[in-house]
């Protein structure tokens, strides 16, 4: 049966900046990410992307920034012997009620609809309260990582103790593949 990961992007694949990430000049890979999605790519998972970017309707960024922004990840991604299949993301602004903006579950249930997944199984790593919510509300297995906002996060006390917290990413995926050496 085939595996998905379903990733955050800022604070869990690069590095997250205050502002928005504005150019693939800033975006910089949070140290074993990169690998860390290799080692899924090898061991059969498939990795998704689904990320918010307020950015688009705020004007900060248009759309063919965001999208070579995503190419450089994509593009470092497969230098390092990984992939990531598709990218997601919510392109509102927080308070425009839309369904797609984490934590409303709609991108990741959008990522089931088009890849014809259930999404009980799929673990969906983030760094926020928001993917935490968003994963728990599509009925995805969410997973926290410390990079990011994550440290912050961990603080939480909506965070109970059946979410998994790891180091980074690099960590969660050695608790994905059961610490096997891929
Ligand atoms: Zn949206």
């Amino acid at each position: 049966m085939m595996q998905i990961a379903i990733l955050g992007r800022d604070g869990v694949i690069n590095e997250a900046p205050d502002g928005c990430i504005a150019s693939p000049s800033d975006w910089r890979p949070i140290r074993g990410s990169l690998e860390a999605i290799a080692r899924l790519h090898r061991a059969g998972w498939r990795v998704v992307v689904a990320m918010n970017e307020p950015a688009i309707a705020s004007g900060q960024l248009d759309l063919d920034a965001l999208a070579r922004i995503n190419e450089t990840m994509l593009r470092r991604v497969i230098e390092s012997g990984g992939v990531i299949d598709a990218v997601f993301f919510c392109p509102h602004a927080p308070q425009a009620g839309c369904h797609c903006h984490k934590p409303q579950p709609g991108l990741l249930q959008d990522i089931a609809s088009r890849l014809r997944i259930r999404l009980d199984d799929v673990p969906a790593i983030g760094d926020s309260l928001n993917d935490i919510r968003a994963a728990r509300t599509a009925g995805a297995h969410p997973m926290l990582v410390k990079t990011g906002k994550g440290f912050g996060t961990v603080g939480s006390p909506e965070l109970k103790h059946d979410i998994p917290v790891y180091d980074d990413l690099y960590s969660a995926v050695d608790g994905l593949l059961g610490h096997a050496h891929s």
